[in-house]
């Protein structure tokens, strides 16, 4: 890990919502002036790989990392106000049954993004 790995990987560690890439490389870019967010992009898609962080999609093309220690969970994302609720995993653990029983499917839901609207829309 270079030192500028080190530094992305921290800017996500120590966001507490969800940082895209773009407020990742304004950090990181504070620190070492010479990093390109190209750079930025490359060292995300390393880190997913590495299981480091996770990638979540938060709608209209944005996206969204939280750090690996953050465990699974689900994301309720508002259409119209762009609400994000964390929920854990274990709500989802009903539609892994039936689709287990009914498919023969084992799915992964780990970082799923369900869209709808929130109670103040
Ligand atoms: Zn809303
Ligand atoms: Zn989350």
């Amino acid at each position: 890990m270079t030192p500028q790995r080190m530094r992305i990987l921290s800017a996500i560690e120590n966001s507490d919502n969800h940082i895209n890439a773009e407020e990742i490389y304004a950090q990181v870019v504070a620190k070492y002036p010479k990093v390109n967010i190209s750079t930025v992009y490359r060292t995300l898609e390393l880190l997913k790989q590495l299981g480091l962080i996770y990638e979540i999609d938060l709608g209209a093309g944005h996206i969204g990392y939280h750090p690996e220690g953050r465990g699974h969970h689900h994301h309720l994302i508002c259409r119209k106000c762009g609400a994000i609720i964390d929920v854990g995993e274990s709500v989802l653990f009903p539609i892994q049954a039936i689709l287990l029983q009914a498919f023969d499917f084992n799915a992964e839901l780990r970082h799923l993004a369900i869209f709808g609207l929130c109670k103040n829309c």
